[in-house]
């Protein structure tokens, strides 16, 4: 194996590097309710993929029973 003849400057370095960009995630709209989704997965709004609703979603009320219910009275 050949080896680099001589060190890259760090601004050498900085300059290559100023091209590597984070890509926002791509968003597509939910057939069902209409919100901003990542495409090939589950609504995280309302659970539904491809038409069926595969996840439920609880409401805050919903969440809240259940909390209680597993904590019991107090
Ligand atoms: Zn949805």
């Amino acid at each position: 194996m050949s080896k680099p003849k001589h060190r890259h400057s760090k601004e050498r370095t900085r300059k290559r590097r100023t091209h590597y960009k984070a890509e926002a995630p791509a968003a597509t709209k939910c057939d069902q309710c209409g919100q901003a989704k990542r495409p090939h997965r589950v609504c995280p709004a309302c659970g539904y993929y491809k038409g069926t609703q595969v996840k439920k979603i609880e409401t805050l009320e919903e969440r809240k029973e259940r909390r209680e219910k597993k904590q019991g009275p107090q």
